[in-house]
């Protein structure tokens, strides 16, 4: 999949932001304004404003809606999503080369919110994803108590795990162990 760093690095604060939401056992990690401040440095996403309570209710929202169009069953539920939230986020395509960075696209109006911002390059960036034809890359970690969000971008789009270190090698491992207990013939069947 053919991805500028813009579109990248915006596909992976949507995958950071639809991880903080609680999960089976695991928490919601945003929940203050400490944490979204967390959530941004951590992303090192660019925000010049104050970030306050409402920041952090509507980015809740908008974690919300961009989970929802991750998920959607077709790519036409999908679009709509997406088309909604970048028009109310107010976007406006900018070129800019802030920070040192070479030039490239913001989407969000200078001036936006928090949220905005993120509703116009999450959406944006979740856009060319569907106009590439490459929706089912948008995936869910496939170990059975995971479910983490994470962007295939594997040459085959093989990759099912949200972290092969992690999530994929304790499959592995648990899977070795069934078949070394087969060949010890712990599990074989009586004669
Ligand atoms: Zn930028
Ligand atoms: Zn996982």
């Amino acid at each position: 999949m053919q991805l500028n760093h813009d579109t990248r690095w915006a596909l992976d604060d949507v995958v950071d932001l639809l991880n903080t939401a609680p999960d089976g056992e695991a928490p919601d990690t945003l929940t203050s304004v400490e944490e979204l401040r967390a959530y941004v440095e951590r992303n090192r996403i660019s925000h010049s404003g104050r970030l306050g309570e409402d920041d952090l209710r509507e980015v809740r929202a908008v974690r919300e809606r961009l989970a929802e169009a991750f998920a959607a069953p077709d790519t036409r539920t999908a679009a709509g999503l997406i088309n909604s939230l970048v028009a109310e986020a107010g976007t406006t395509p900018q070129l800019t080369d802030h920070d040192g960075y070479d030039w490239h696209v913001h989407h969000f109006a200078p001036g936006a919110s928090l949220a905005q911002q993120l509703a116009a390059d999450g959406g944006m960036a979740m856009a060319f994803v569907i106009v590439s034809g490459e929706r089912d890359r948008l995936r869910r970690c496939a170990a059975p108590d995971c479910g983490r969000a994470f962007v295939d971008l594997s040459r085959n789009r093989s990759r099912r795990y949200c972290d092969s270190r992690t999530c994929g090698n304790r499959l592995h491992v648990a899977a070795y162990r069934a078949r070394q207990r087969e060949s010890s013939g712990d599990g074989a069947p009586a004669r």
